[in-house]
């Protein structure tokens, strides 16, 4: 049967794919997923089972209820950034609200302008809706390319640039310079921002974001939400942030495709930003601990590695190992029973290099990395003998 070409092209998360072949391991120890081990904050636990008990279980009106709305909004504020409570969308997970964004924007070959390594979400949204993904460069430290964006705005004349920032899978976030650099670059020019800020609340340095610059309001698309918050991933409670005019299109695609999002995790979401503010302190803690950890077992181990300073991922290069990143992963995997993402499953310029999620418990982490050193140590001993 004839289904839709577009569809068929598009291939599944390598995320996904990777962690699929770990079950096929036995005993296999998985840093691959992008989920928080701590649990949901007692708080947002408690209200989502009052909205139960009180029969909060209809639909909501289709942009979320008002109070979580206005909760968001004063988030934001708190934060720099400057949205009403109108000009807010409840979504079914930042995932929906990124996919209903694509659809309210792009038309057929629509060209957006991507970071070469970035979240593959934006790419596979992109086709599913028939725009264009255009690639822009990081630098060496991963740090984002601001005279390349230039240079492709001019070349290309975009519809739109995916920032994306703390970044997955990389863990980077953007200084104040860059921000304000980007900005000069941004504000004449006509095109959409989408800002993912997905991970914003955990970052381990000052806060900056190129959504603080109320010049862009006008041009910006802000996406954040409560999975990686507030440690709710399967609640699926997320929320896009426009401008009237943008977001009633925005809403449009939410209305025809989820109607609302789910009302029992919403009044879940409502209590964290009222009560559970300091879930996102300790969290902060203690993946900072992680990260630490993570970083100078890999720099020990030899790895040319940046340190992250946000999200929970980290992000070496393996690039002198003679391996693609999808090799090294499948013989780590098969041969030291550790699971970790190849970069390449993060576009074009994540060759050579592999993602490592370290929001897993310290315990695995100390487990996996040992295993891993010792792998490498291997391979070295192994290549050595090959050219000796
Ligand atoms: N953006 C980025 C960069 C992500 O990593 C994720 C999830 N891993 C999302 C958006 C979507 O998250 P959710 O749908 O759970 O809000």
């Amino acid at each position: 049967m004839m289904l839709s070409k577009k569809i068929d092209s598009i291939q599944i998360s390598g995320i996904r794919k990777f962690y699929n072949k770990v079950a096929e391991v036995d005993g296999a120890i998985s840093l691959t997923l992008g989920e928080p081990d701590f649990k949901i904050p007692i708080e947002v636990k408690e209200a989502m089972k009052r909205a139960i008990d009180e029969d909060k279980t209809t639909y909501t009106p289709n942009a979320g209820i008002m109070p979580l709305r206005e909760e968001v909004s004063k988030y934001l504020n708190s934060l720099g950034i400057d949205f009403s409570k109108e000009e807010i969308c409840i979504t079914v997970g930042g995932s929906e609200g990124l996919l209903s964004t694509f659809m309210a924007i792009l038309n057929e070959e629509d060209k957006v302008l991507l970071p070469s390594i970035a979240y593959p979400a934006y790419e596979s949204c992109i086709n599913i809706v028939g725009g264009r993904a255009i690639n822009y460069n990081l630098n060496d430290d991963l740090s984002i390319n601001i005279s390349n964006i230039k240079e492709l705005i001019k070349e290309n004349k975009p519809k739109a640039i995916v920032i994306s920032y703390p970044s997955n899978p990389t863990g980077i976030i953007m200084t104040k310079n860059e921000c304000t650099e980007l900005f000069k670059v941004l504000k004449d020019e006509d095109i959409l921002i989408i800002s993912d800020e997905i991970y914003s609340s955990i970052i381990f340095e000052d806060y900056n974001s190129i959504s603080m610059y109320s010049e862009l309001k006008n041009k910006l698309i802000f996406i954040g939400g409560f999975s990686k918050m507030f440690s709710m991933t399967g609640i699926r409670i997320g929320y896009v942030c426009a401008q009237q005019s943008i977001l009633d299109n925005i809403i449009k695609v939410h209305q025809y495709n989820v109607s609302c999002a789910p009302s029992i995790g919403q009044y879940g979401a409502l209590e964290g930003l009222k009560k559970s503010m300091y879930h996102i302190e300790y969290i902060k803690e203690d993946l900072k601990l992680r990260r630490d950890y993570v970083y100078e077992r890999l720099i020990n181990m030899g790895l040319k590695t940046v340190k992250p300073k946000g999200a929970f991922y980290i992000f070496p290069s393996i690039a002198n190992f003679g391996m693609s990143s999808d090799e090294f992963c499948e013989r780590l995997l098969r041969e030291a029973k550790v699971a970790v993402v190849p970069g390449s499953a993060f576009g074009s310029g994540g060759e050579g290099y592999i993602r490592i999620s370290y929001c897993y418990s310290m315990n695995q982490l100390i487990l996996a990395l040992d295993l891993m050193e010792k792998w490498i140590g291997d391979i070295r001993k192994a290549n050595k003998n090959k050219l000796n």
